[in-house]
């Protein structure tokens, strides 16, 4: 058999193996099944691309990729032919006489990788032609690429992932790899259950992207914070913009381009035309940014991405790190820079309490959303607490925003038992609850009409929190909703609801940290602790 090194230069013509590369080839070459978890930009494609021409050289007929997205499939199979391979797609955008000429490649063994979308693999019609390749030995290797599609509770979840497992069932022997760039342990289950690849061996990559700067910033002004932060630190540099809503990203779009930067909207609401439009000069021109919605993003491979924003926070950690991911695959310094705010813990805490999923699956979402919360209010090192959340151990990075300008903490314990029990109270008295606003306004003691009208002017708590500023109970009322120890009722008003974790930090057995920057800004100077 051809030395997979000989095809890597050969076919490919790249020197040497990155990372892990050799080790999957080796193995899967060798028939072995495999989990890979890589991050994006790793290399994951030469994982199945050269075992595919390996095995296929060797007599063992041919590679089935299952993709889950026609561009991806259309760059790759593209990139094949240039590097001499025969590889070929059936998806949607074939006539039915072109899948037909596909067809039959594949039958007679002229093709080394097949690229299909999942919904095409599991049709009663391919597989038929699969269980003739496969009578013949001439199957040679599954790769199902993107497999955190399988799971419910990752950012992407495609149905049709989950009846991959007839590849296991019907065709056994033939060797499958399964690559993702994104996986927690939650997922990463999920694709060994559904996939049924209980026996695979798993390559988990680091999921380290040293060349990207983390940086989380509170958000106050939105727009002119992304706007000093582009004309700052990335001047006419390529970038991405993550917006929450098609609206949103019109307006960024927009106001970017009052003020000089060359960005154009990418949102699903868009003509196919006007996106596509859009995509290409992206990939083609320079200093182009895009603002989008995450309909942008999965399959784009381009490697000078110098930043991308977040102006609305991410679902998940998993989101986030996908999003981020796409700056600097290049290898050079990018920066991963995010603006955030109660108001989007607010709409993303909404967003599940109103959804139609079960509240198990609720449960879920909240924990994911937390843990992304957790991350945004972190003292320390970002990139320590994003790799520790895919369960890898490392140190401070020295190239986040908190390890470059390590943030001075104040406990905002008192003002967190304060806030805590104004809450109370007030729903003790009126047997109602209020929103944030009013309860900030008890506690800092001002008397609003609203104040005096429910008397709330007489709550124990008035006027005990005059040393905070708004801003600072803002900060203490994120974290204590990002820990769970309050809710927000979005179908009650947004009011604030105490929960069982109010309790702990209520008789002072949780204390609350937070960044002195917020307290700093405001000139508040109470309330801290030395
Ligand atoms: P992923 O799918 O993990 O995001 P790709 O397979 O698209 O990553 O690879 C990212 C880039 O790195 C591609 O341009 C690819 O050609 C390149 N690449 C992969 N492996 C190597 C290697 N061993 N040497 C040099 N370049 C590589
Ligand atoms: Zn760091």
């Amino acid at each position: 058999m051809l030395p997979p090194q000989s095809i890597l230069s050969e076919v490919f013509g790249y020197a040497a193996f990155r990372g892990p590369q050799a080790d999957i080839i080796d193995h899967v070459i060798g028939g072995g099944d495999a989990l890979v978890l890589m991050p994006t930009g790793g290399g994951k494609s030469l994982c199945y691309q050269i075992p595919a021409i390996a095995r296929q050289r060797a007599g063992k007929g041919i590679t089935v990729v299952v993709s889950p997205l026609i561009a991806l499939m259309h760059d790759q199979v593209g990139a094949l032919h240039e590097a001499g391979v025969e590889a070929a797609f059936l998806n949607s955008t074939l006539s039915g006489e072109e899948a037909n000429a596909v067809e039959k490649k594949l039958l007679r063994g002229e093709i080394t990788l097949l690229y299909a979308a999942p919904e095409r693999i599991t049709t009663p019609r391919f597989l038929a032609q699969l269980d003739s390749l496969h009578e013949r030995g001439q199957l040679a290797l599954f790769a199902i690429d993107e497999a955190h599609c399988v799971s419910q509770w990752g950012h992407d979840f495609r149905p049709e992932y989950r009846a991959l497992a007839v590849l296991h069932e019907r065709f056994a022997g033939v060797p499958r790899i399964a690559l993702t760039a994104t996986a927690d342990a939650l997922t990463r289950e999920d694709i060994v259950q559904h996939l049924q690849l209980q026996e695979a061996r798993q390559f988990i990559s680091s999921f380290d992207r040293p060349n990207i700067r983390y940086a989380i910033a509170e958000k106050k002004d939105a727009t002119s914070q992304l706007l000093r932060f582009i004309s700052n630190e990335h001047d006419g540099e390529a970038g991405i913009v993550y917006c929450q809503s098609r609206k949103r990203v019109e307006e960024i779009a927009q106001t970017l381009c009052q003020e000089g930067v060359d960005a154009l909207p990418y949102h699903a609401g868009l003509e196919p035309d006007v996106r596509q439009r859009h995509q290409d000069r992206f990939l083609r021109d320079e200093g182009v940014v895009m603002v989008a919605t995450i309909a942008f993003g999965m399959g784009i491979d381009k490697p000078d991405v110098r930043f991308v924003a977040h102006l609305d926070l991410p679902k998940n950690i998993e989101g986030y790190y996908q999003e981020t991911g796409r700056a600097g695959r290049d290898g050079l310094p990018a920066d991963a820079w995010m603006a955030y705010g109660l108001q989007d813990v607010v709409n993303q805490r909404r967003m599940i309490d109103e959804g139609e999923a079960p509240e198990e699956f609720k449960q879920v979402l909240r924990g994911k959303l937390d843990a992304l919360l957790a991350l945004a209010e972190a003292t320390d090192c970002r990139r320590v607490r994003l790799l520790d959340y895919f369960g890898e151990q490392s140190q401070p990075c020295g190239n986040c925003d908190n390890c470059l300008n390590p943030p001075q903490v104040w406990d905002g314990t008192d003002a967190a038992r304060k806030l805590l029990s104004t809450i109370y109270r007030v729903q003790q008295q009126s047997g109602i609850s209020f929103g944030a606003g009013h309860i900030m306004d008890i506690l800092r003691g001002k008397a609003t009409e609203k104040v005096k009208q429910f008397g709330h002017e007489r709550i124990s708590t008035f006027g005990l929190g005059a040393e905070f500023s708004e801003q600072q109970l803002r900060g203490v009322l994120r974290q204590l909703i990002g820990i769970g120890a309050l809710a927000v009722d979005a179908s009650a008003f947004n009011t604030l609801q105490l929960t069982e974790g109010s309790r702990a930090v209520l008789k002072g057995e949780r204390t609350i940290e937070l960044r002195e920057s917020v307290a700093a800004s405001t000139g508040g100077k109470k309330g801290r602790a030395a």
